[in-house]
């Protein structure tokens, strides 16, 4: 059962077309729906009814469609999960800064760009200022700084076109900083260093007793913060003083800062002693001014820890807004699994496609506006989202709808076809007509694919834009028999539509990488020799591809999709 309505559809469709000069899209409004609880297995079901009203809406006029948009908006904001960004809770138009926080463990992938594409419209929205800060004070040993990453993040973010401020912000610049704030703190008695063993910390935090290192008096406590700069590691932290009896056990008295001797990308072994994530960003979202912080609903506590921070110090706190998780459907993105697929070889890169990284998806072809309006097109929400990755494809081939068409034929099988003239066929790049044409000399030999051989039955066949002819044969025994019987398209025949190149040595060795890795060999025609790397195309009866890589003797396209 669809628990999509027509009033709801209607809305998307308003909803989009006046962001889009009265037209609505299909491939937008569909993941509109998606975040509304769209199935795919509905769409073939909803698909003339989404048509239906989508060309209602974008015959009306625009006035028409703000004003019904209006009167409709109600609906779909009172769901809490309107396509389209809410307003930001106590926004200032000029006055907005906001800051993305990526951590270098890898590039960033499908599910990062969320909040980065989303942080960049309100910005933009309100005019504001855009940080990029990377979170890199040290990690832990499941969760390392991959060197690479610094770079892949910030290439992933200019090619996204995110409009941030000037110079990229490093947490692992600012350490001293943090340290002085500490060093107050501890003199205020707001924080203390602790060297008990982490199962009694435990154990005494979840009774509510605090440990007898809590009490030490302020000279003490700087005594031994000096101290933990040569101490092992694990042997001392700095503990926030929240309040031991707290009705979380899992806020009382968090750790601030921990020892650690992994050698440091960018400082290598200059520090020892480093912040905790919430450490720093109670210290930084008030030195950089954050006014807003777009984060996931899993960060309530570091919000709360932080808020605490800057209680001590009679610091504003920002406001955090929270978005629930975002997945996309068949698609498991793991960046530890990766990094070691791609140290190991069996990954090409970091921009494998199946890493789904922002570098994969350019590499396939994904135009970064479809990325964009896929995003966009979930809109913000607390609950989780999971929207399935065939509606981001949806809006990228509205995007190649002009881009040229080649033939290429998968594991080619030759085929004769007795009684055919031998033609010159000039077919056109393009069914609109504004890519120019090439010419094809065509014996009686051709390459239609394998897949399409084995199936084939006694009936009759046509070679797109070129033949139609019969294929026959007497018993299951016996050789495969093909015989020409016209050119032109012809609706009586019943013609199954085969793709085809001439049986010529011109023809050019092409491999196709798959997202799922899987490379398909095949033969491409003559005229892909020009085209540059980068182009994207499609190849006929296969898909969106994208020129990856040219050798002499062979081209590697990237699949982007159907
Ligand atoms: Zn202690």
């Amino acid at each position: 059962m669809i628990n999509i309505s027509k009033d709801m559809i209607k809305s998307y469709a308003l909803e989009n077309a006046t962001k889009h000069d009265g037209k609505a899209n299909q491939g937008a409004v569909l993941a509109g729906l998606f975040a509304e609880g769209l199935e795919k297995s509905d769409i073939k079901e909803i698909i003339p009814t989404i048509k239906k009203i989508i060309q209602e809406v974008n015959n009306m006029s625009k006035s028409k469609q703000r004003k019904l948009l209006e009167e409709s908006a109600f609906e779909i904001s009172k769901r809490e999960i309107r396509e389209g960004l809410k307003e930001l809770p106590n926004a200032k138009m000029g006055k907005v800064v906001m800051r993305m926080a990526p951590f270098p463990s890898g590039p960033l992938h499908i599910g990062n760009v969320r909040t980065m594409i989303l942080n960049d419209e309100y910005v933009e929205m309100y005019k504001g200022k855009l940080l990029i800060v990377m979170d890199d004070t040290i990690g832990s040993d499941e969760k390392r700084i991959e060197p690479e990453a610094y770079k892949l993040i910030e290439d992933a973010v200019r090619w996204l076109g995110i409009n941030f401020d000037k110079k990229i912000i490093y947490k692992s610049d600012r350490l001293e900083k943090y340290y002085a704030y500490a060093e107050e703190m501890l003199k205020k008695g707001y924080l203390y260093v602790c060297s008990c063993d982490r199962e009694i910390m435990h154990d005494l935090k979840s009774k509510g007793i605090a440990c007898s290192c809590r009490i030490l008096p302020p000279e003490i406590q700087m005594e031994r913060w000096k101290k933990m700069f040569n101490a092992k590691v694990g042997s001392m932290v700095v503990r926030l003083k929240t309040d031991m009896l707290d009705s979380d056990p899992a806020f009382r008295d968090r750790v601030m800062f921990k020892i650690s001797d992994n050698p440091h990308p960018r400082t290598g072994t200059k520090f020892r002693v480093y912040p905790s994530m919430e450490f720093s960003w109670g210290i930084d979202d008030h030195l950089l001014g954050s006014t807003h912080i777009l984060r996931g609903v899993d960060h309530y506590m570091s919000t709360r820890v932080q808020n605490f921070i800057r209680g001590i110090f009679g610091w504003e706190n920002p406001e955090s807004i929270y978005n629930g998780h975002f997945a996309i459907e068949g698609v498991k993105i793991s960046k530890s699994g990766a990094t070691k697929k791609i140290k190991s070889g069996e990954y090409v890169g970091w921009n494998d496609p199946r890493t789904w990284s922002v570098q994969s998806l350019r590499d396939r072809g994904i135009k970064k506006e479809a990325i964009r309006e896929f995003i966009l097109g979930l809109g913000m929400r607390k609950t989780n989202i999971t929207a399935p990755v065939e509606s981001l494809y949806i809006l990228n081939r509205k995007l190649l709808e002009d881009a040229p068409r080649y033939f290429f034929v998968e594991s080619p099988t030759k085929i004769t076809i007795s009684g055919c003239p031998y033609l010159i066929a000039e077919i056109p790049f393009h069914p609109n007509g504004k890519l120019g044409t090439r010419k094809y000399e065509t014996t009686q030999e051709f390459l239609i694919p394998k897949k399409d051989f084995d199936l084939m039955e006694n009936g009759n066949y046509r070679l797109m834009h070129l033949l139609n002819f019969k294929s026959d044969t007497i018993n299951i025994m016996s050789p495969r028999t093909f015989s020409f019987i016209s050119e032109e398209p012809d609706n009586n025949l019943k013609t199954k539509f085969l793709q085809w190149l001439p049986a010529t040595p011109d023809n050019i060795d092409v491999e196709v990488m798959m997202p799922d890795g899987n490379i398909i060999k095949g033969k491409g025609e003559f005229a892909l020799a020009e085209l540059k790397v980068g182009s994207i195309i499609q190849f006929e009866r296969f898909g969106f591809v994208r020129l990856h890589k040219k050798e002499k003797e062979k081209l590697e396209f990237w699949f982007a999709h159907r």
